[in-house]
């Protein structure tokens, strides 16, 4: 993903600003600490770990390789085949799992063409083994070559879903028309990238109020969703069109990011719901996990408390 922070959704003050622009300053060692709760490793093996904890726990997983820029296109198919690898050991393993992948890592933005073929092999790859691949959202620029891309590959493959994002202005006329394409396989999440505002809601009230709405336009039209949200208002909101629509356990899962709010996460999962963790794992943990803690400042403080104390211990103390 790309330029993330905090979208307009809350206010930050200005003691939580000064905390992430000194967080790069924080030695590696010490964000890693912190990114345990985030990520879950760097190798495969870590990876497996995890999501074999959740599926004894009852959760699902989905798993989302991190990658920054891409810059050539054999870094595409290198994508894929370490996703192919990860599809394997799923397959193997016996898990309840599947894959996120993000699109702009399989060569969107270097060559379209090249990008459907990564991901035709890689869709195929999955129904081999009868996995799912969920599409990411990435920023505004990428919506209408993703759904593109998306809508074609439905055209072959039903082991294939999307993701819109509710603080984008287009997202209820998209939803209706993938809906109408007869491919509505969704995650819906908020949206993390920053917009303008022609482009993307800012107010945190009017985002709730569109995730509600695109919410039971997919629900009501018996599209699958995977509610992916962090808010408790909105699971609130959720569960009641659940209720209202008589949504069977199978129609509908809730998502929640590895690390974040695990209290909701047993609440929901208490309540009988199915529910999936997204899963990030690989050696580009170091910029994933400072996004993290761009997002909710109040963990980046204990890294920053913990980088003073560090260095204000007396001399000779260890
Ligand atoms: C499974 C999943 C997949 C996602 N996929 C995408 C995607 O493809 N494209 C995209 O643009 N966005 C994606 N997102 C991010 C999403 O768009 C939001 O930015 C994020 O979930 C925060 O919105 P919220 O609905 O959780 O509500 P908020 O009201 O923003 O958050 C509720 C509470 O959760 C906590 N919280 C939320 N997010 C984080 C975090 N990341 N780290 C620490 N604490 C946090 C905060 O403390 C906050 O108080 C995904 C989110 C989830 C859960």
């Amino acid at each position: 993903m790309r330029v993330q922070e905090k979208n307009g959704s809350g206010t930050v003050s200005w003691f939580d600003k000064l905390v992430v622009m000194t967080l790069p300053l924080a030695p590696k060692p010490l964000v890693k600490r912190f990114a345990r709760r985030y990520v879950a490793g760097e190798t495969i093996e870590e990876m497996l770990g995890t999501v074999r904890r959740f599926n004894r726990e009852g959760m699902m997983a989905t798993i989302d390789v991190l990658g920054e820029f891409i810059h050539h296109k054999e870094e595409a198919r290198a994508a894929a085949s370490q996703y192919k690898e990860i599809l394997a050991a799923i397959a193997r393993e016996r898990l309840d799992a599947n894959i996120s992948v993000k699109l702009s890592q399989m060569g969107l933005l270097l060559d379209k063409d090249l990008c459907y073929e990564v991901m035709n092999d890689l869709v195929a790859t999955a129904a081999k083994h009868h996995s799912f691949v969920r599409i990411d959202m990435e920023d505004s620029p990428c919506t209408s070559d993703t759904i593109a891309i998306y809508l074609k590959l439905r055209k072959q493959y039903d082991n294939v879903g999307i993701v819109l994002q509710a603080y984008l202005r287009r997202t209820l006329g998209d939803a209706r028309e993938i809906i109408k394409a007869g491919a509505g396989h969704f995650r819906l999440c908020k949206g993390i990238y920053i917009e303008p505002r022609p482009v993307a809601f800012r107010d945190h009230k009017l985002i709730n109020k569109n995730y509600a709405l695109v919410l039971e336009e997919m629900l009501k039209n018996g599209a699958y969703v995977g509610i992916a949200t962090h808010n408790e208002e909105l699971v609130w909101e959720a569960m009641r069109l659940i209720d209202q629509y008589r949504l069977k356990r199978d129609e509908y899962e809730f998502q929640m990011l590895l690390g974040v709010d695990e209290e909701l996460r047993d609440i929901i999962v208490g309540g009988g719901h199915r529910l999936r963790v997204y899963v990030p794992f690989g050696k580009d943990w170091y910029a994933y996990c400072v996004r993290r803690l761009k997002e909710n400042p109040s963990i980046a403080r204990h890294i920053i408390k913990a980088l003073f104390r560090r260095r204000s211990a007396p001399i000779g103390r260890k």
